[in-house]
């Protein structure tokens, strides 16, 4: 077990985590990130982006590689696939401990994000990896000419869907009103796609199959009528929650887990800053994780240097 101190200990290698890296590092106080993955977050398994300002279209990989080497030009520290055992953020100083390190930090910065919510159906954990996949650009080659299916009406449900286009020989969009909630450029370039079937009004009740899936059982909720509908894959795109199993408890937090903060992005905690998806934000975008990540970190290097003032 390696032992170590610093400044500031960022949670989590998005791009809010990034950002708060750099401003942390800029600011001159010493910055760790620690990941229980590899560095990059969600966007690193987005085909594309084309609203981060500055490049039209990218690739989330290729952006998030562009934060990684930038906070690695300002000497951020990096602790990437880290099996976490214990978050104490109420100590002073706060402890990071994982399987292979004990890290003490004057402030943390949680940067953790959010992961996929489930769809909470029958089939659904038997056969994620078998046919039930949430992530469209991991897996969506595996679904060469067959038929598959995207729930949910928001950005990621009618994007991915788009995306599996490209491989599946039909996609249907099951969304549980008629009318999608993604946003009206996307929308527009997705009824424009021949491959795309809207079903409205529906929600899935059931995923079913032997070895694969094979089909899913769908209920309308407007008549109640039930349907099949065979497809060799589901990928639910239905919102997001929090990743936050390692604070819960500790810190101020909203009926799903988000982390609540002020506009500094401070928490309930003194020290304590959640910036990206993880916090409860009106909107969750590259630019605006980014940005939370450079509050964030202002306002940390600020505690910091606060600390110094009491020592003195
Ligand atoms: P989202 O915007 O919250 O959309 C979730 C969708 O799933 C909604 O259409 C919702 O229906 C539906 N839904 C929720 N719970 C459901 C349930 N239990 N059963 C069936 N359907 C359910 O989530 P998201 O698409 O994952 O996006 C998350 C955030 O990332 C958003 O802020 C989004 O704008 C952002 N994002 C942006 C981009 C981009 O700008 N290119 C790309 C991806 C994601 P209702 O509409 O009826 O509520």
């Amino acid at each position: 077990m390696q032992n170590f101190d610093f400044d500031t200990v960022i949670l989590g290698g998005g791009p809010a985590g990034f950002s708060a890296g750099i401003y942390a590092a800029r600011g001159a106080v010493s910055t760790a990130i620690v990941d229980i993955s590899m560095l990059g977050g969600q966007p690193s398994n987005y085909l594309e982006l084309e609203n981060y300002p500055g490049f039209s279209l990218i690739g989330g990989y290729d952006l998030m590689e562009k934060f990684e080497e930038h906070a690695d030009k300002f000497g951020v520290n990096k602790f990437p696939m880290q099996e976490i055992e214990s978050v104490d953020l109420i100590s002073n100083p706060k402890v990071i401990k994982t399987s292979e390190v004990e890290i003490k930090a004057k402030t943390v910065i949680i940067a953790t994000g959010a992961k996929p919510m489930k769809l909470g159906v029958i089939g659904e954990d038997n056969f994620v990896g078998r046919g039930v996949s949430y992530c469209a650009v991991c897996d969506g080659a595996f679904y060469k000419d067959k038929v598959v299916a995207v729930v949910g009406g928001g950005n990621s449900a009618v994007e991915e869907a788009m995306y599996l286009t490209k491989f599946a020989s039909k996609v249907y969009v099951i969304h549980r009103r008629n009318e999608l909630r993604a946003d009206k450029i996307i929308q527009e370039r997705a009824f424009k796609n021949d491959k795309l079937e809207f079903v409205w009004d529906t929600v899935v009740k059931e995923i079913k199959g032997a070895e694969l899936v094979d089909s899913i059982m769908c209920e309308n909720v407007k008549t109640g009528e039930v349907s099949k509908l065979e497809v060799n894959g589901i990928f639910p795109y239905i919102g997001i929650l929090p990743n936050v199993e390692n604070f819960n408890g500790q810190i101020a937090q909203d009926k799903k887990g988000f982390i609540l903060t002020d506009e500094n992005m401070k928490t309930s905690v003194d020290g304590v800053f959640a910036v990206g998806d993880v916090r409860v934000t009106p909107l969750r975008q590259v630019i605006t994780a980014a940005a939370d990540g450079a509050i964030g970190a202002v306002n940390a290097v600020k505690y910091v240097e606060s600390l110094k003032e009491i020592a003195v």
